[in-house]
């Protein structure tokens, strides 16, 4: 069984409510082999020390587009991106390309907490795939 492969990324406004979400499901999140853009990845790292996070260059330095191509290599199953819809962002060309290879590619895409809320149930009984 291969474990399925999480992207979580936060813009610095939604990091913290990132990291609360990460330790809220530690258990499942922690069956997942887990990815994350570069700041983000180190402040789920600092809540949750236990959790096992390979981290990918800062978001504005490039992180948002490794993500996008290991998508674009099936390398990745879900994604979490916590998008802070209030903010002028440096990289939006590259937020909004994660966003378009994420639909390309038709993986299931959580853009808020709301919706990562959901689709993390929905992960509790089924974590691996064959
Ligand atoms: P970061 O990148 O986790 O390195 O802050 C996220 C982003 O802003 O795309």
């Amino acid at each position: 069984m291969k474990k399925l492969a999480l992207a979580i990324v936060a813009h610095d406004a939604k990091k913290d409510d990132m990291a609360d979400f990460i330790a809220m499901h530690e258990h499942t999140i922690g069956q997942f082999s887990l990815f994350a853009t570069g700041t983000t990845g180190a402040r789920v790292m600092e809540r949750c020390p236990n959790l096992s996070v390979t981290r990918l260059k800062s978001g504005p330095l490039g992180g948002d587009q490794q993500i996008g191509a290991m998508i674009a290599e099936g390398r990745i199953d879900v994604l979490f991106f916590f998008a802070d819809p209030l903010s002028p962002h440096p990289h939006d060309v590259d937020v909004k390309a994660l966003m378009r290879v994420s639909l390309v590619y038709n993986i299931p895409m959580a853009l808020n907490r709301a919706t990562a809320d959901r689709l993390i149930a929905s992960f509790v009984t089924q974590i691996s795939m064959p």
